[in-house]
């Protein structure tokens, strides 16, 4: 899943970054209000964790313009500590939920999981799907026979986004979109060779190419 990170503080944003990543996301860090209402409107993310206090264009404007648009991408705002009216115009604003500062990682996590499984529509922690159950803390997958596997961080991510929607044709395009960070090398090619690998590492049944459209993923076990 890739995430779009609004701070400006440069101590903070990259550490943000750092900690997601480690948590199996793809994550773009942009340090100002402008940039990060251009991303959130031009870039697929599957959520944003927004700083309200930014140069150029407040978190609170930037917020307020994506859901006049009716942009309904899953928000988290980061607020001061004790502001409870801060807190209170994020919601207002259309933030799904917040976070005062500072903060301790764990919580951020744990929060963004609940709300990614909220914007879902999942409620169990575990992701469970046609035999493989995935591992989010470890980033291992568990096939049907108990067998625990070893995942590479992209590998991870581009399971995870199959996984949470199974049936569904996914095309190249969204998943390398899901998958990488804005700046990476986005070669279709790279994503054919990442199923190839998890096809060996998962089952090749499980995920069902569609030539010129993309893949499918649950195959006979769903
Ligand atoms: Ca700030």
């Amino acid at each position: 899943m890739r995430l779009l990170l609004v701070e400006d503080d440069p101590v903070l944003g990259p550490r943000v970054r750092q900690d997601l990543r480690r948590a199996g996301y793809a994550v773009d860090l942009v340090d100002n209000g402008i940039d990060g209402q251009f991303q959130g409107e031009e870039s697929a993310y599957d959520a944003v964790i927004l700083d309200l206090g930014l140069p150029g264009r407040s978190g609170l404007e930037v917020l307020q313009n994506w859901r006049r648009a009716g942009s309904r991408l899953p928000v988290i705002v980061l607020t001061a500590r004790d502001a409870w009216h801060e807190r209170v115009d994020g919601l207002k604003a259309g933030a799904d939920d917040y976070l005062g500062k500072p903060f301790h990682q764990e919580e951020l996590l744990a929060r963004l999981d609940a709300l990614l499984r909220r914007a879902q529509e999942r409620s169990e922690p575990q992701l469970f799907v046609a035999g493989l159950s995935l591992d989010e803390d470890s980033q291992r997958v568990i096939l049907a026979d108990g067998e625990v596997v070893e995942l590479t961080g992209t590998e991870f991510r581009l399971l995870r986004y199959m996984m949470i929607h199974p049936g569904i044709l996914l095309s190249k395009s969204r998943l390398t979109e899901h998958v990488y960070e804005g700046d990476a090398d986005r070669d279709s090619n790279v994503i054919e060779a990442y199923i190839k690998r998890l096809r060996q590492k998962v089952g090749t049944s499980l995920i069902e190419t569609r030539r010129g459209q993309g893949y499918i993923f649950g195959g006979d076990g769903t």
